[in-house]
């Protein structure tokens, strides 16, 4: 067969050629815009043509700091399409990782959200590479900024060639795409995207049996395009020519629902969080939501409760996939096998919650000390993958050497099989409560509060204790109806029938809200450290 390199600029030719009428809709302070395929494609190779001409050069890396919209996607394919790698960036990390992610990944131009300026002009000074700044500015005349060389994306794009040629002499292992991932502890972590990763990860999403994004949908990525390329979807989605509704700059839970019943969303995706965010929008207001097929979600363990009320209350199917940065990030699928069908609703909830079977194109493993574990559903260890669209390091990176050992990533999440080759994730090892010698499972916790019909949000963490070494507390967030009549004790007998006694958590602490990662997952990190000191307290 013939060896056609795998490029990026492919996926955007194709859609320029096959689907120029399709839109991609954004809606920006100035009010939603439209932009055909045709009128994307050549803002893009303006775009390409522009860099080129403002001297960037190939492999240079070109950093985003922005939201979903049409100028970050024009970003996403200009970058590659002249050669050089496009970066996005984590707009909620902290101040100082931002600078370090920009400084260690040598960004040479920094394309900047108008209301992100005040965050890069607070950490202008110490950026070491960046030598042009360009605003994404709805407006004629760029805002007022001490930035310098600063470029108005708009008047940039103009001064280059809609006709340019996007660059077609690069391997297809080159780098294409670079986003870094938050560690627990220490600086974040980059992974490289290759060219060819990227396409074959598109083919991954058009998949029937997994979110079979097609020329038919109307996908909106809520998850943003800084983390894990909104999972590949702005890729996939203009390769196959499906319309794209970008949910736009610094967007709420009524923004992402009125935009699901105005234009018509048939696919949408994000994390846990976000899902629970739009499902409580539902109840609050009157929307229509008929449109809607498919809600994707990932990033953190999908609440049993939460499938259920998607698929049951508003018919909407559910599908719940794992991965992470460093794996496209798409990588196991929740799908019911055919012969499944007959299952009880329970049962099919119960498959659903697991994180499902591996992707077509992957390899896994699930290995504890001894080797693999059985596919027995019971036996617990960690997960390793590898595949054309799996990282293969992180970028100029000692911690490269604990994460991906003889050809593996080893992901570092802690999952049993079952016969079907379906992965449940238990947790993450550094989550795991280690109690007297045996494991609990977190997520199986949280899984189950989150079941009951008071608690809108639900996160147990292990607490240092002098007997068992560790015990899980939850912290529960309750809807509002149902503050002030629901005790822990509610809570933990609707959990006991459901968990050996020794697994139940020793105490629920109630909280306004729980503290979220920068990707909106639950950080634990900091509900251990606030209560770590909760036996001393309560046994003083
Ligand atoms: P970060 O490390 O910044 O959270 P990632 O998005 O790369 O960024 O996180 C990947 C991790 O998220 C996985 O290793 C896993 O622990 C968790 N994860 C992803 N999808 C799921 C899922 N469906 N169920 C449970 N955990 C998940």
């Amino acid at each position: 067969m013939m060896n056609v390199q795998l490029l990026v600029s492919s996926l955007l030719e194709h859609a320029e050629k096959f689907f120029p009428k399709k839109e991609v809709i954004s809606p920006m302070p100035s009010g939603i815009v439209r932009h055909t395929y045709a009128e994307i494609g050549k803002r893009t190779r303006q775009l390409s043509s522009a860099l080129e001409k403002i001297g960037i050069q190939r492999e240079d890396r070109v950093g985003t700091l922005a939201w979903n919209h049409n100028r970050h996607l024009e970003v996403y394919f200009a970058a590659p399409g002249m050669g050089a790698v496009l970066h996005t960036i984590n707009i909620r990390l902290s101040p100082e990782h931002i600078v370090y992610i920009i400084n260690h990944a040598e960004d040479k131009v920094l394309f900047i959200d108008e209301d992100i300026l005040p965050l890069v002009e607070l950490i202008k000074d110490h950026l070491k590479s960046v030598e042009a700044f360009v605003i994404m500015t709805d407006k004629e005349e760029l805002p007022e900024t001490t930035l310098e060389p600063v470029y108005s994306y708009e008047k940039l794009l103009q001064t280059g060639d809609e006709a340019y040629q996007f660059v077609k002499d690069i391997d297809e292992n080159a780098p294409a795409g670079m986003c870094y991932t938050s560690a627990t502890t220490g600086n974040p972590k980059g992974v490289v995207y290759s060219h060819r990763g990227i396409v074959l990860h598109s083919y991954a999403l058009g998949l029937a049996d997994t979110v079979g994004v097609s020329e038919n949908d109307r996908v909106m990525p809520i998850v943003p395009m800084f983390h894990a390329n909104a999972w590949g979807l702005p890729f996939a989605a203009t390769w196959f020519g499906s319309t794209q509704v970008m949910p736009g700059p610094r967007f709420t839970p009524k923004i992402l629902a009125q935009l699901i019943e105005e234009e018509k969303v048939t696919k949408t995706g994000g994390v846990p969080t976000i899902c629970l965010a739009l499902l409580k929008e539902w109840e609050e207001g009157n929307y229509d939501t008929s449109s809607l097929n498919a809600i994707l979600c990932g990033g953190s363990a999908a609440p049993r409760g939460m499938i259920q009320t998607f698929e049951q209350k508003y018919n909407i199917s559910f599908l719940h996939a794992y991965g992470m940065t460093e794996t496209s990030p798409l990588a196991t699928f929740s799908r019911l096998k055919s012969y499944q069908m007959d299952l009880s609703q329970e049962d099919k909830l119960d498959e659903r919650a697991k994180q499902g079977i591996l992707v077509p194109g992957l390899e896994f493993k699930v290995i504890d000390g001894q080797g693999e574990v059985e596919w027995d559903g019971k036996s617990m260890g960690e997960l390793l993958i590898k595949g054309p669209w799996i990282a293969d390091e992180y970028y100029k990176d000692e911690r490269t050497k604990e994460a991906f050992q003889d050809g593996w990533l080893h992901t570092g999440d802690v999952v049993t099989i079952d016969e079907e080759g379906v992965i449940k994730i238990l947790d993450r090892t550094k989550d795991l409560i280690k109690s007297g010698g045996e494991w609990i499972s977190s997520v199986d916790l949280e899984n189950a509060l989150m079941a009951h019909e008071a608690v809108f949000e639900a996160s147990v963490v292990a607490v240092p204790h002098a007997e068992w070494q560790e015990r899980p507390v939850a912290c529960v967030v309750l809807k509002d109806s149902y503050k002030d009549n629901v005790t822990k004790e509610d809570l933990l007998s609707f959990i006991t029938p459901m968990f050996a006694k020794w697994w139940l958590p020793d105490d629920v602490v109630f909280m306004e809200e729980i503290p979220k990662t920068s990707v909106g997952k639950f950080l634990k990190r900091a509900l251990r450290e606030k209560l770590k000191d909760h036996f001393a307290a309560e046994s003083l």
